[in-house]
């Protein structure tokens, strides 16, 4: 969808260097440029075979959330992912991760589980594969893989129970079908906790001590108490089309320490969004701190190759605070579909 080039870093054979060959969609073209103007790729990590890596022994494992070290106590039993299983991720595992912290992160990806509702249930390779169902709270509305297609076939089965509940609008003049339906409850504050997880689970180690307080955060059972702080907001771009083929975080680092900016923005990439999470309050970011500066967030552009946005569509971008540390209930949720063609199968009987 974008082309990443792979340069070696000379003596370093074991190094390669990753840059983004910009060819973005015009209308992202200035906040590309802006954005890749302060930031450049510090680490990549994608599910694939080529970035599964040795895990350490658990004897040697200390957890990167809590500081514990391996004992009799702690035994790193849990089989702990890099990022959730929900997201798509199957090869890649944790190896600093304690089981105290695996079940508190557990809770979290509930929470995120029930954000992202229906969409799971809708993507393709669940419509191949199955699996997951997706019920709504009032289980009137079903979708999973259909149970009469063969593995291989893409093929969804969708219930909509009650005709009152009116679960989908077709628009066939503009080829469009639109599902409404509900999210299942979901605290947003434990939202923020997964998505903090995945990023902070992609700092190199010799970074870690820099987040202390983002761990702090992360562990913290008190509210938070700066719901309108831009540290703490998420953006999403959500593009039509295939889905990216699986799960895949960058986390980009500031070119320059002086620029007021933070140090590292961690572009995460799933189904069909892409979500920017800013590591809150890096060590070394301290001196923009000083309640005079004025600390900038920029907008990272969706990493969407043009010619593919030419074929299915623009992203489109929305902007997600989740510094809410109450539980939504009912949240309406709708999930819009462009199709080529339709049949009207009452009209063949
Ligand atoms: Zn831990």
């Amino acid at each position: 969808m974008f082309r990443l080039k792979y340069t070696e870093i000379p003596g370093n054979h074991y190094k390669i260097n990753r840059e983004f060959i910009g060819n973005p969609i015009n209308e992202f073209a200035e906040i590309y440029e802006r954005f890749v103007g302060f930031y450049a790729i510090k680490t990549l990590i994608a599910d694939d075979e080529l970035h599964k890596r040795p895990l350490k022994l658990k004897k040697d494992r200390t957890c990167r959330f809590c500081g514990v070290l391996f004992s009799k106590e702690e035994k790193f039993k849990s089989k702990a992912h890099l990022f959730p299983q929900l997201i798509g991720n199957k090869y890649l595992l944790s190896d600093f991760e304690c089981d105290k912290c695996n079940s508190l992160f557990s809770k979290f990806e509930n929470d995120l589980a029930n954000f992202l509702g229906a969409t799971r249930a809708f993507s393709i390779s669940n419509a191949k594969k199955g699996g997951l169902k997706f019920k709504s709270p009032d289980k009137t509305f079903i979708v999973q893989k259909d149970y009469e297609a063969a593995d291989d076939i893409a093929k969804l089965r969708i219930e909509s129970h009650e005709e009152e509940n009116n679960h989908f609008t077709l628009d066939a003049e503009n080829k469009k079908v639109t599902f409404h339906t509900t999210r299942a409850s979901y605290n947003p504050h434990n939202v923020y906790g997964a998505f903090l997880k995945m990023g902070l689970s992609v700092l190199p180690d010799e970074l870690v001590d820099d987040y202390k307080i983002a761990f702090a955060i992360l562990q913290s059972t008190k509210k938070n108490e700066e719901s309108d702080n831009p540290l703490f907001k998420l953006n999403v771009y959500l593009h039509p089309g295939p889905s990216f083929p699986s799960p895949m975080l960058i986390l980009f680092e500031k070119k320059k320490e002086t620029e007021p900016v933070p140090m590292h923005i961690v572009c995460i990439m799933f189904q069909n969004y892409t979500y920017q999470l800013v590591l809150p309050l890096c060590k070394k970011d301290k001196w923009m701190y000083d309640g005079k500066k004025i600390v900038t967030v920029p907008n990272m552009p969706p990493f969407i190759d043009k010619h593919f946005a030419e074929k299915f569509g623009i992203p489109i971008g929305h902007r997600l605070n989740f510094n809410f540390d109450e539980l939504k209930r009912n949240e309406k949720h709708e999930v819009t579909f462009s199709f080529e063609n339709f049949t009207d199968t009452r009209l063949n009987e």
